[in-house]
């Protein structure tokens, strides 16, 4: 199953369009496309049962398809060739930080670009389908609903500022978390734990990188965070990125104005976004 949101609207994807759930399913689910993780399964299998499209998708009407979670985790430094690129030590236990709702955009759109250094960072994004409270890594996998693109766009200057690094704004100006355009549920991935995924700027290649490459995979990830807080269905969790950002290269590379950055992971889809100076910026 694949779902979108399309205008604060529940959409399931099928071949050749989209099926508004709410209106498909006579009211049985609602039109709220954060409300789908709180009944997945349920979801899944009535989604089984629809393969005729009664309206036209395209990925630059999606908007982010999980909205509003409760809870948003992301994970620095989970690839051992970005933690060196970083100038970091591999970290022991996961490295987390979280970027805040209203950074949240879909998967096509235009950026503004703050004053700083902006950064990219392709990650892929899991979305709680269970509560899980203190999970075994091998009962992980059974509380993910599905997985997503995203991007951790990242704006160095501030990340770096004061004594310690500190993520969670830097990396929340409006539109620095893109994400979509579909949410794919886990039957739909022939092998979640291994998926290629990478990203480029105006047609160079920045990053490329594979999931299994993770220090910490998914199913570590959910049993850590598991053990510290609950996580519930909605939540979700940027696994962290792959080496070949742009602050690790010589000279290190940001995003200019007029910069298109296209996204990818196998199986999933992909993002693009556009970035413009932010009128403060020409000040
Ligand atoms: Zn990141």
């Amino acid at each position: 199953m694949r779902i979108a949101n399309v205008n604060g609207r529940l959409k399931l994807l099928v071949a050749g369009g989209s099926v508004d759930v709410a209106t498909a399913s006579a009211g049985r689910f609602g039109f709220d496309p954060q409300a789908a993780y709180e009944h997945f399964d349920e979801l899944r299998r009535w989604a089984a049962t629809i393969s005729e499209p009664s309206e036209e998708f395209g990925q630059e009407m999606a908007g982010p398809p999980v909205p509003a979670p409760r809870q948003v985790f992301a994970v620095g430094l989970n690839y051992l060739d970005h933690a060196a690129e970083s100038g970091f030590a591999v970290p022991e236990v996961p490295l987390v930080f979280t970027k805040y709702v209203s950074s949240f955009s879909g998967a096509v759109s235009q950026v503004e670009l703050p004053v700083g250094s902006v950064d990219w960072e392709v990650e892929v994004v899991a979305v709680i389908g269970k509560t899980a409270r203190s999970v075994p890594t091998e009962q992980a996998w059974d509380h993910v609903a599905g997985l997503t693109v995203g991007q951790d766009l990242s704006e160095r200057d501030l990340q770096r500022s004061g004594p310690a690094p500190q993520f969670g704004l830097a990396k929340s100006f409006p539109g620095f978390s893109p994400m979509g355009p579909a949410v794919v549920s886990l039957d739909e991935i022939e092998e979640p734990a291994d998926l290629m995924l990478g990203c480029d700027i105006n047609g160079e290649v920045m990053q490329k990188g594979r999931t299994s490459d993770m220090i910490f995979p998914i199913p570590e990830l959910i049993s850590y965070l598991s053990r510290v807080v609950t996580l519930y269905p909605g939540d979700i969790i940027y696994t962290g990125t792959p080496p070949g950002v742009g602050m690790g290269r010589t000279p290190p590379r940001y995003l200019h104005s007029g910069d298109h950055l296209h996204s990818w992971v196998g199986g999933l889809g992909e993002l693009r976004q556009r970035f413009v100076d932010a009128p403060m910026a020409l000040v």
